[in-house]
């Protein structure tokens, strides 16, 4: 028999895992129990750290605003937050007076001490506390099949027994606060140290419904050290700073007008450009690949949709329908039905019946078809987020038919397509998830046959990329496996871009065949490919993860020529000419503004290259750049610098700084 803090000397551990369950230091074990060490920096320590420094945000609350009642306070990603029923909304005034009082909690290093009560105890004890109380209650009937599962109100109340922690002061051994909760927590105050801060307020109703009652929330974030909470901040910042609704603005690339509606974009000519650059390079490269485009419309008969499934397993996410076609009479009476039509959700469904409009031998196979296709989705209007999450967006979508032979051969090409056309835009850092089923669940269709082997050729293929590779049993579709791929952006952020999907589904729904070799009529199998995903959202990533900054190839500006005075301007604008006439976006700003101003005003505009010239410019028949970062290289000739934009254009370099040209 013995405590965690017996058998853990180091300092780090804050934790530890008894049997595979999270418990307090203080916990008592025996040889028999599997006992493994939680240090603070690990998920599980910072995620107890966090929840921590929650309970002692709730303590400060109380000491201050003694008639503040609790709601729940877990961890979530990065930090933490609590619920409070407060008479009086806070304000960034009270968040200064909180901070202080966390500050003076945590100096004195109370410790968090956990007592396992009964429910008569607990009511007695937090009957102050109404919203503790209803938990007890949720607790009461999650025995009977109606628990809240893995969601946050768990923190306070999981299965087991019912417990308190009680935060005792080490010096007088008096017990100065308590909270319900199942723990665990670091074993005192201090160990909470100065890395966290409170971040914000917000208002979140009850257990997350309308008819509940709204509560004020406080966020914080803590980290292990001073240092990380400060590279967090600073994260914050450069992702504000990066956000692509604002930079959308700064440099006049899209928006969303009132007059069209929430979630609907329109692309003015400088977005409109970049678009432009990276649908015609995919496509370029989708043609060299063996793909071949195809057109559908954006709306169809309900009845696609009911043979898709779509109008039954997706139909929340669908726009209404629109009613066409109904005739009435004199008198109003229908003389003619009327037919529902939807926006199309995905594409899917259209490229089906190109490949079901004739016979299919297998000589038609692998028949890769590709769309830019736009979708309509009903996000809720809270949910929309500048353009990654809209109502109506672009899918580079292919759906490709194979026969079950040719399934890894084509799911290899595939990957390999996608990642070396991300690459093209200068993305590097990849990871693969592989979606499998599992033996848990019974909702998987299809042979164990299908799955093992449509598993095993993703698996080969994720395997071969070299790239790393999450397997995730049971987070496989009903009726396939399918590959996800996630990058990471230059500030460490993950986005979830392509995925590849192998579907035997809807060929079987919409009866899809080819006559095989042997005359016989056989089930192709389907794949499912977005690459971008959403073009508006990739763009949005992209424009992030440059802050605005795009590869030459994408700028859309390539050069703006600024003439030292007026003088110079019908020299600078034969440069531009030749410029253009080899296909560079070249401006001229003719403008008013003097030089210097005309500088930062393209510097801000995140233009490449800025051509400059003068005297010495104009006698020697040269021009001299100034690159983003404000380094220069004077009086190249010309000749020479068009040959040196045209290269970075076609190589679709990142040039930010002079040795990234002349080097
Ligand atoms: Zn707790
Ligand atoms: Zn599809």
């Amino acid at each position: 028999m013995a405590d965690g803090f017996a058998l853990f000397t180091d300092r780090s551990v804050v934790a530890m895992r008894v049997n595979g369950e999270l418990k307090d230091l203080a916990t008592t074990v025996t040889d028999d129990d599997v006992v493994e060490p939680v240090t603070i920096d690990s998920p599980d320590g910072l995620s107890i750290l966090r929840h921590s420094a929650a309970h002692v945000l709730a303590q400060a609350v109380q000491t201050i605003n003694p008639e503040a009642k609790l709601g729940i306070g877990p961890p979530v990603t990065d930090g933490f937050y609590y619920d409070f029923d407060v008479a009086e909304p806070f304000t960034p005034e009270s968040l200064k007076a909180l901070d202080k009082e966390m500050a003076r909690i945590i100096r004195s290093g109370q410790r968090f001490m956990r007592r396992v009560v009964t429910e008569v105890e607990a009511r007695a004890e937090l009957a102050n506390e109404p919203y503790k109380l209803e938990l007890i209650g949720l607790k009461g009937r999650a025995g009977h099949g109606e628990g809240s599962g893995d969601d946050h109100e768990s923190v306070e109340v999981g299965a087991g027994e019912l417990t308190i922690y009680d935060n005792v002061d080490p010096k007088t051994g008096e017990t100065v606060w308590k909270d319900l909760c199942r723990g665990p927590h670091l074993p005192n105050t201090r160990m909470i140290g100065n890395g966290w801060a409170l971040m914000r307020l917000a208002a979140a109703y009850w257990r997350g419904s309308e008819k509940n009652p709204q509560l004020q929330r406080i966020y914080g974030t803590a980290w292990t050290t001073k240092d990380e909470l400060r590279a967090y901040q600073h994260r914050l910042e450069e992702a504000a700073k990066r956000d692509h609704r604002k930079l959308g603005r700064e440099l006049d690339l899209f928006s969303f007008p009132d007059e069209i509606g929430s979630g609907l974009s329109v692309w003015h000519p400088r977005g409109g450009v970049v678009r432009m650059e990276m649908e015609q390079h995919a496509r370029r490269r989708h043609v060299a690949g063996g793909y071949t485009y195809v057109y559908t419309p954006h709306i169809s008969k309900e009845d696609l949709f009911l043979q898709s499934n779509h109008l039954v397993t997706y139909k929340e996410g669908m726009f209404p329908p629109i009613r066409m076609d109904e005739e009435r009479d004199a008198e109003g009476n229908v003389t003619k039905q009327g037919q529902d039509y939807y926006l199309k959700p995905m594409n899917c469904p259209m490229h089906i019946l190109i490949y079901k409009e004739r016979g299919r031998s297998y000589r038609d196979l692998p028949m890769r078809l590709a769309e830019n296709g736009t979708v309509y989705r009903n996000e809720l209007s809270g949910a929309l987020h500048g353009l990654t999450r809209v109502r109506g967006f672009t899918q580079d979508d292919s759906h490709l038919f194979v026969t079950p032979d040719q399934l890894e051969e084509e799911t290899t090409k595939v990957m390999d397509f996608v990642i070396s056309m991300l690459r093209d835009f200068g993305l590097e850092d990849f990871e693969l998830e592989l979606s499998m089923r599992d033996d848990q669940s019974d909702k998987w269709i299809g042979s164990e046959e299908f799955w093992d082997y449509s598993t095993n050729a993703l698996r080969n293929v994720a395997r071969a990329s070299g790239l790393k590779l999450t397997e995730m049993p049971g987070e496989a579709a009903f009726y396939g496996p399918k590959i996800d791929l996630k990058t990471r952006d230059a500030i460490g952020r993950t986005w979830q871009l392509s995925t590849v999907q192998v579907d035997p589904n809807l060929p079987e729904r919409f009866d899809l065949e080819f006559t095989d070799r042997d005359g016989q009529k056989k089930r192709p199998i389907m794949i499912h490919r977005a690459l971008f995903g959403s073009i508006e959202r990739f763009f949005a990533i992209l424009l992030e993860h440059y802050a605005g900054a795009f590869p030459v190839w994408l700028a859309p500006v390539q050069v703006v020529g600024i003439p030292v005075a007026d003088e110079y301007v019908p020299y600078l604008g034969a440069i531009i000419e030749l410029l253009r006439g080899s296909g560079v976006r070249a401006e001229l700003d003719t403008s008013d503004d003097r030089m210097q101003k005309k500088i930062r005003t393209h510097t801000t505009q995140k233009v490449p290259f800025q051509l400059i010239a003068g005297e010495q410019d104009r006698a020697g028949e040269t021009v001299s750049f100034r690159f983003r970062d404000g380094t220069q290289e004077n009086g190249v000739a010309i000749d020479e610098a068009v040959a040196h934009i045209r290269a970075s254009i076609d190589e679709r370099r990142q040039v930010t700084t002079r040795d990234d040209l002349f080097s």
